[in-house]
């Protein structure tokens, strides 16, 4: 059996916290698809110098945010780590010099999407950081390197947004009208998903011009996305478990490949 690939958009951590219809979408993707043997989460939070596998047996939570309210701090996800796991992705991403890692945890980009998919925090968590140093196309690449693991019932999981400005937010209002530009890039984004189309993933920083550069404005976010799209294949059905913006500039798409 072949896992499927999934990317969240994560948006504010308040979404740990919220009930809404993005909190139940999470909850019934938990639900439907296999249950996996672990995840392996490529979260937007975790930018490095080089990649790194987390390989710990107890991940510590880590609240990687400042200015929310204190409940934020108090949530543990106490899933357990997989370092038999880790290892395998090691032998796997050789070529890139990845390398483990003792000293992260489970960020929020992991957290407060895996605590709705999977409240129990029984299934054993991973996380492959961001090298900051690599291109788009290499991030597509390690991506690839991943595929074999979904036969192993691994479920690899990107935590970011496709639009993500924070500068632009409206923090008053969740539900605030997407700019023009927010819909104009996720939806380019959404059709080059469906085509399978690599290169204008690869060259969404110019492709819309402005829109580009106010949807993307740092690459993190927008990195996960490429990793899922490498780990999938031209047999997946791309698909939309969910649909929406939050604050105006960000896009909360969420894709599956399977
Ligand atoms: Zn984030």
């Amino acid at each position: 059996m072949k896992m499927p690939v999934l990317f969240v958009g994560h948006g504010s951590p308040m979404n740990a916290v919220s009930d809404n219809k993005w909190t139940q979408t999470l909850r019934e993707l938990g639900k439907k698809i296999p249950q996996p043997k672990a995840i392996l989460c490529v979260s937007a939070h975790w930018m490095t110098r080089g990649t790194k596998i987390l390989s710990v047996d107890h991940p510590k939570t880590i609240h990687d945010f400042g200015n929310f309210p204190q409940e934020l701090f108090e949530i543990e996800y106490p899933a357990p780590g997989e370092q038999e796991i880790a290892k395998e992705i090691y032998f796997l991403l050789k070529p890139f010099k990845a390398q483990l890692d003792t000293s992260w945890g489970l960020d929020h980009g992991t957290w407060s999407v895996l605590l709705h998919m999977y409240p129990e925090a029984k299934i054993p968590v991973l996380q492959l950081s961001l090298d900051q140093g690599l291109n788009e196309k290499a991030h597509v690449e390690l991506g690839k390197a991943l595929r074999s693991l979904r036969e192993q019932g691994v479920l690899i999981l990107g935590s970011g947004n496709i639009v993500h400005n924070l500068r632009k937010l409206n923090w008053q209002n969740p539900e605030a009208q997407p700019f023009d530009w927010t819909v104009k890039f996720d939806s380019a984004t959404r059709d080059a998903l469906l085509k399978r189309d690599e290169d204008v993933l690869l060259l969404h920083k110019s492709l819309l011009g402005e829109a580009s550069t106010l949807a993307v404005p740092t690459d993190e976010h927008y990195w996960p996305l490429l990793y899922c799209f490498g780990a999938s294949d031209s047999q997946d059905q791309v698909s939309f478990p969910y649909e929406g913006y939050e604050m105006g500039s960000l896009s909360m798409r969420t894709v599956m490949w399977s």
